[in-house]
């Protein structure tokens, strides 16, 4: 993990942070001296434990904002927050991310709403709202989670599918609509990242196809993957961190594969 301190003084702010893929960026941008504002669901008191180690660990800033990403006014009363506190939004990551799996025809339409609400429309409001504080300082990272869903379709997942192939959308506009304001616009595309996101869905993806759990685990997520291995949190965050970087300032409107080899075949 890179410490070398190209955010110093950055203000970093990762949706669905109090998990998974978004806090292992979250720690990522600390290490490289960004304050950071976590964003997502879960029990305060281990959260507030979360952002006071982070903070010690890394001599950083570190807030929380519980917006409900499901919620436009929740969404810009957070980045109202920020940017008040803090000044333009420097690093916007939106990872808050859930899925669901079911057959298309038997798709309970509350969890279409809801998948196509924090997947995808999260991402837009996010953006439009960060977008002219980090144009009128004329410098800004946007990053967004998607997912190797981004670019293929598997079956059962038809939500989650939709929202990710909007992300992508999302990230290409953005990114020719700020080309020459100083500010790269991104998307990663993970392959199966052992999180509770995958966890959760083995059981309902075992009664989808008929399979034990077991057989869900080999013969669907990892025969997905020719690496035949999930693919690391922390490897995830490198490649976000990389996009940070002077480096990666001609990288824009890219999706980012890190999936095992899974889209290539
Ligand atoms: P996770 O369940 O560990 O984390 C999800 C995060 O989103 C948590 O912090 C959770 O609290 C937050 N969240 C959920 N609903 C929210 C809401 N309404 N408002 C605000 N925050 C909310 O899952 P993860 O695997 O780390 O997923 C993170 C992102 O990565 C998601 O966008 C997911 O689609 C994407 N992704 C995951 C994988 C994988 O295999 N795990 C693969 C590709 C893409």
């Amino acid at each position: 993990m890179s410490d070398d301190g190209h955010l110093s003084g950055k203000v970093a702010l990762v949706t669905g942070s109090t998990s998974g893929i978004g806090l292992g960026i979250a720690r990522a941008l600390a290490g490289a001296g960004a304050h950071v504002v976590l964003n997502g669901l879960g029990d305060p008191v281990v959260i507030d434990r979360l952002r006071a180690e982070l903070a010690a660990e890394f001599g950083v800033e570190v807030r929380f904002h519980g917006a409900d990403m499901t919620k436009e006014e929740e969404i810009a009363a957070m980045i109202t927050s920020v940017e008040a506190e803090f000044g333009a939004i420097d690093v916007l990551v939106n990872n808050a991310g859930m899925q669901f799996v079911a057959p298309v025809d038997a798709f309970p339409v509350d969890k279409w709403n809801q998948i196509l609400a924090l997947n995808l429309s999260a991402t837009f409001h996010a953006i439009r709202l960060a977008l002219p504080a980090m144009k009128k300082k004329g410098w800004g990272r946007i990053i967004s989670t998607a997912s190797a869903h981004a670019l293929v379709a598997s079956p059962f997942k038809v939500a989650y599918v939709a929202a990710k192939h909007g992300v992508a959308g999302i990230t290409k506009t953005v990114a020719l609509e700020t080309a020459e304001h100083g500010i790269t616009v991104n998307a990663i595309c993970p392959g199966y990242v052992w999180t509770p996101l995958v966890e959760k869905q083995i059981p309902d993806t075992a009664k989808a196809r008929g399979m034990t759990e077991e057989q869900v685990k080999k013969d669907v997520i990892l025969a997905a993957q020719p690496t035949k291995e999930f693919v690391r949190v922390e490897e995830v965050a490198a490649l976000a961190l990389f996009l940070t970087t002077d480096g990666a300032r001609s990288i824009t409107g890219s999706l980012q594969s890190i999936d095992g080899g899974w889209t290539a075949a």
